[in-house]
């Protein structure tokens, strides 16, 4: 009897999405799974404010991903993907082209630096990228053992990153007895409050704990211009910094040149009810990189939660596509936010629960650790 072959299945990003596809198909057997991540690490950016306040060693936020997928039963391939030809199922590599059957694009976001803000450039490192983590929290460390007065940490984007940050810096401050006269935080958000369009439940303790720990919140006024080592505030007022985060938001990168797929203003790939490109229906598409709605058409704000609930549905719908079976629809919701306000204590919603203090930053670890469990 001749045996049929396998088919092959190309993922590139080894992020949150393409690590738990990876899992989810370890037993599947008749696939030949290929990840390609430009990086040999899976960074675990929901714990990236735990390690640059020095708490959390590197090992345990980066994972080697060619670790990853022997155990999983998968190739690893570090390489940056250049482009995508659709029509002949080929990705495109700066020295090389690999085929595919199936696709997943699960190509996450960067950091956002809006060309609004005059001369972002000089400042725009972005913190997902691991040198420049690694350079940030040896400059927070500096910063924590220089003698002198006056020196300050601004942070600008007082959504979920921001806030993490600025906590855990300010908490670390705190613990060595440093005074805001020494070393102070500078929390920036244009809105008149932190976390833009959440829950009143997570703003209302998220504020309290900035203010508990002697954060200096800027809210209402945006930033014009960062230089000299001064954020310019539209109120003309100036912050004086040390060392700045520009934590403002996030898009993704657009790496594909075929025109006839459909993308976003954010690089987002539109995607079907499967999470497949309406036109190649042999490409799933995962995570921040896709565009994807609720029942009541709203954006679905991109999050870890969601990249993996992808990674779970797409392992379904490829080894169904596989069989020819029919397909799950993507009705995914997120199921709740969790928010670390510095030490051990945390702000949980989830569903109608509501959680904070010690018992939800449990509840915070204990879901991060399902997730960091998954590479030991
Ligand atoms: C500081 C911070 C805190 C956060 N906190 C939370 C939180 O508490 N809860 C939550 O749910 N979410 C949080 N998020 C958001 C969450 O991290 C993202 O939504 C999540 O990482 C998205 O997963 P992903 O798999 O889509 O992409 P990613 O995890 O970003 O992975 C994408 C991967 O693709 C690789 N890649 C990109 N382009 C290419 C290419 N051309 N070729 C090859 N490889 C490529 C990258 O190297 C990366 O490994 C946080 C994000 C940040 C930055």
């Amino acid at each position: 009897m001749i045996k049929k072959e396998n088919k092959k299945l190309v993922i590139i990003g080894g992020g949150y999405a393409g690590t738990t596809l990876i899992k989810q198909l370890k037993k599947s057997g008749n696939l030949d799974i290929t990840l390609i991540n430009e990086t040999p690490f899976h960074l675990v950016q929901t714990d990236i404010h735990k390690y640059l306040c020095g708490d959390t060693p590197f090992e345990e936020i980066a994972f080697d991903l060619e670790t990853y997928t022997k155990k999983n039963n998968a190739k690893f391939l570090c390489s940056k993907v250049n482009d995508i030809d659709f029509d002949k199922k080929e990705v495109k590599m700066d020295d090389s082209t690999l085929s595919y059957d199936y696709l997943v694009i699960a190509t996450g976001a960067k950091s956002f630096f809006p060309r609004q803000i005059k001369n972002i450039e000089e400042y725009s490192q972005d913190i997902k990228e691991v040198d420049t983590l690694k350079n940030f929290k040896d400059d927070f460390a500096k910063l924590l053992n220089e003698k002198r007065s006056n020196k300050n940490i601004a942070i600008v984007g007082g959504g979920l990153s921001g806030i993490e940050i600025a906590l855990e810096f300010a908490q670390k401050l705190k613990e060595k007895n440093i005074s805001s006269d020494e070393l102070s935080i500078s929390l920036i958000e244009q809105l008149p409050d932190v976390l833009p369009n959440m829950d009143p439940y997570l703003v209302s303790n998220t504020s309290k704990a900035c203010d508990d720990l002697g954060i200096k919140r800027f809210h209402g006024n945006f930033v014009s211009e960062v230089r000299d080592n001064k954020v310019f505030l539209s109120n003309k007022e100036e912050i004086n910094f040390d060392l700045i985060f520009l934590v403002i938001g996030v898009s993704s990168v657009k790496f594909v040149t075929d025109e006839n797929v459909k993308i976003n203003v954010k690089n987002q790939f539109i995607v079907d009810e499967y999470l497949r490109l309406p036109n190649h229906k042999e490409v799933f598409v995962l995570g921040d990189v896709a565009e994807t709605k609720d029942k009541e058409g709203k954006y679905i704000l991109p999050t870890a939660q969601m990249a993996k609930l992808h990674g779970k549905l797409a392992a379904v719908n490829i080894l169904n596509t596989v069989n020819g079976y029919d397909l799950t629809v993507n009705d995914l919701e997120t199921k709740g936010v969790m928010i670390d306000l510095a030490g051990k204590n945390a702000v949980n919603l989830l569903g109608f629960v509501k959680l904070k203090g010690y018992m939800a930053y449990v509840v915070k670890r204990f879901i991060s650790s399902l997730h960091t469990n998954m590479f030991k």
